[in-house]
């Protein structure tokens, strides 16, 4: 089968089964282009929970499946690749959070969005790159530990000078990110405006234009009125600047970033899932209601 005739028959599967299929902005451009939404992790599952879909087709990493699953617990959600998972969601485990709640009693748990559903269930409310620092600097007094990207938990305490325990997770792609790599980007396009996802660390973030989750860095982007952008996130998100912006320049700042579970899934992939219904997320029914209740926490706390 050509490329177009698969297309096709993907496009034919979704009316069957009456399905939606999402893409990250971390996806392989067919991926993207082939979506019904290309967002961010938590953008997407929350539009997908108001849709009639029956089927939902992640096309992302397994805890977005996950998420996604939560919000819409009586719709069948499918993740195209079984192992397409993120290395930092799986560094978090539930052992450590239970011996810091023991150790910690008065401190509150913060869940990165990008973790497992086990730790949602044992986090008191969730939180996404987006509306992290919204909700956190409303509680100047309160202890945090925040789980699992140390990177966002020091960009959140250098800006609001926050009370936060950091947990030793990270994402080897934004934490590979050197000062280094933006200075050499910026002497060659030194009218560039560097703009900068939360998990890179610290030193790279002070030197951005700009600090934002993958929809502020595009909304941004897109509003500013430089034309060369030198972009700190995997470098995905570039394939939907170029479309909304045909007229700007958008450049990986380095060639690093790139994350190898996002780029597995194929069209390939997509079509067996529609034509197979595979692999189906099921969340464990001791753990589903804890989880979605930190998530419910967190959507009621950045309405406010
Ligand atoms: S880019 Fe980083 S945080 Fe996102 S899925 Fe890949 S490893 Fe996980």
């Amino acid at each position: 089968m050509n490329q177009k005739q698969m297309v096709q028959e993907i496009l034919a599967l979704k009316t069957k089964h009456n399905a939606l299929i999402l893409a990250h902005y971390y996806q392989n451009k067919e991926i993207q282009d082939i979506a019904d939404l290309v967002g961010d992790s938590f953008q997407l599952s929350k539009a997908a929970a108001e849709t009639n879909a029956d089927t939902i087709v992640f096309c992302g990493v397994h805890f977005m499946a996950e998420t996604a699953k939560l919000l819409s617990p009586n719709k069948r959600v499918l993740l195209p690749v079984k192992d397409a998972g993120c290395p930092m969601a799986d560094m978090a485990d539930a052992k450590s959070i239970k011996e810091y709640r023991e150790k910690h009693p008065e401190a509150s748990v913060v869940c990165y969005v990008n973790s497992t559903a086990e730790i949602k269930a044992l986090s008191d409310i969730c939180v996404t790159s987006s509306n992290a620092e919204k909700i956190l600097k409303r509680y100047p007094g309160q202890k945090f530990l925040y789980v699992p990207d140390k990177n966002l938990a020091q960009y959140l305490i250098d800006k609001h000078d926050l009370n936060i325990d950091l947990f030793e997770g990270w994402c080897d792609i934004h934490n590979d990110l050197t000062v280094e790599d933006v200075k050499t980007m910026k002497e060659k396009y030194p009218d560039a405006r560097f703009i900068a996802h939360p998990e890179a660390p610290l030193e790279v973030l002070r030197e951005a234009d700009f600090v934002g989750g993958t929809q502020a860095l595009l909304s941004y982007a897109l509003h500013d009125e430089a034309s060369t952008y030198l972009i700190g996130t995997e470098e995905g998100l570039i394939h939907e600047l170029q479309k909304q912006s045909p007229d700007k320049t958008f450049l990986p700042v380095t060639d690093k970033l790139v994350c190898e579970d996002m780029k597995k899934t194929t069209l390939e992939d997509l079509h067996r899932a529609l034509k197979e219904g595979v692999y189906e997320i099921e969340v464990d029914s001791t753990i589903r209601e804890a989880a979605e209740a930190s998530l419910r926490r967190m959507m009621e706390e950045s309405a406010q």
